[in-house]
């Protein structure tokens, strides 16, 4: 057999390869074999996706996997149905329970799972994210350094005293690991977002939850301020970071309007975002789409612009040698509603819902049953994995 799967007359869309339209996607021994119209060929499985999207393995920058909080969400469960094969847990561990985190939860996951380890060494656990005394870069940086195959920097969040120890902390750890921090921010008297941007943060570094209701992103006229536009002119990332508290459409749709992107779709996937906001990948993919970024766009920055921005650009692509994480995607065309994290709603035209998974070549998700025979077909057929 020439390939282990061929996934065949699928809408590819890959950014990072500029490939827009129907195109075969062969996988060998869990990586990208081959892409190209009508692929021919023998293959062990082939896999009619017609009338469906095939784009790179979708990647979550920000969501919780771990935790010694009770909100954390198990990533397979969380993340495989909706095309997410590479997620970025954002600092729910410190530096003192990291080992336990890649024992528990990062090895023994199907799915990616890689992080920023939190400037507190307690992680994200309730008082102790108050505590200056937790937030020292030294022994995160060290962290850092020992899992570089896990890790893709720092992350400081929920901080509410007056000072700079979480921000800096953070950025003073990335630094000394030659790494990236990302920043979840509640500006202080004491403290700007101005500040963050312009003084504090390096290009490359980012800074979740920009449509966060307690942001400045805009100013009293609903404008971008203008340090912000500086800030992304100099390099600094933002990300979506939807969350339960982080994305409102009044400030979203006006800062889109604007033309002021996220940089990268993400979820802060945990079990308050989970429900009523609906934060998983697709619904987050499918808000954008209602707020008229192009699907081009969302998939771009659901797929090449966060591997980019984590530093980790083997991901994010269907290119020939890539490790054969693929999601495959409907573009559902209806009335559709969809909630922002103040409970509003804005109405849409299309949604995206995932069909199917693969991670390394393998279907680890199959609604719709595509790679499967029919029953009467199957024989006297048994479990297989
Ligand atoms: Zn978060």
């Amino acid at each position: 057999m020439d390939y282990d799967l061929l996934l065949k007359g699928g809408h590819v869309i890959d950014p990072k390869n500029d490939i827009d339209g129907l195109c075969d996607v062969a996988v060998k021994d869990g990586k990208i074999a081959a892409v190209g119209q009508n692929i021919s060929g023998s293959a062990k499985k082939t896999v009619d996706l017609q009338g469906l999207y095939v784009t790179p393995g979708l990647i979550d920058i920000h969501l919780h996997a771990y935790g010694r909080f009770a909100a954390w969400l198990h990533p397979d469960d969380h993340n495989l149905p909706y095309g997410v094969t590479t997620c970025v847990d954002t600092g729910s561990s410190g530096w003192q329970h990291f080992p336990d985190f890649v024992e528990t939860i990062i090895e023994k996951s199907q799915m990616r799972v890689l992080a920023f380890i939190n400037i507190v060494g307690a992680g994200m656990a309730g008082a102790c994210e108050q505590d200056t005394s937790e937030m020292i870069p030294e022994p995160c940086a060290d962290m850092i350094k020992q899992y570089p195959q896990h890790v893709v920097g720092s992350k400081s969040a929920h901080y509410g005293g007056p000072g700079w120890e979480a921000a800096q902390g953070g950025i003073d750890a990335a630094r000394m690991a030659d790494t990236i921090t990302m920043v979840d921010f509640a500006p202080q008297p004491t403290r700007s977002y101005e500040e963050l941007l312009i003084e504090h943060m390096a290009p490359g570094d980012i800074h979740t939850h920009l449509y966060a209701s307690h942001i400045p992103l805009l100013d009293e006229n609903k404008k971008i301020n203008d340090y912000v536009w500086k800030a992304r002119e100099r390099g600094i990332i933002f990300d979506t970071g939807h969350g339960g508290g982080s994305f409102w459409f009044r400030i979203a749709v006006p800062a889109m309007q604007q033309g002021f992107q996220p940089d990268t779709i993400s979820t802060d996937l945990h079990r308050s975002s989970r429900l009523r906001p609906n934060a998983t990948m697709n619904a987050t993919m499918s808000k954008f789409l209602a707020m008229g970024m192009s699907l081009q766009e969302v998939i771009y920055r659901s797929t090449q612009r966060p591997a980019e921005v984590i530093r980790r650009t083997e991901l994010g692509h269907l290119s020939v040698g890539a490790e054969a994480d693929v999601a495959v995607l409907e573009l559902l065309d209806g009335q559709f509603g969809f909630v922002d994290s103040g409970r509003a709603r804005i109405d849409g035209a299309q949604k995206l819902e995932c069909r199917m998974t693969l991670k390394a070549g393998d279907v680890v998700w199959d609604e719709y049953g595509k790679s499967c025979p029919l029953w009467e077909d199957a024989g006297e057929y048994k479990r297989a994995d």
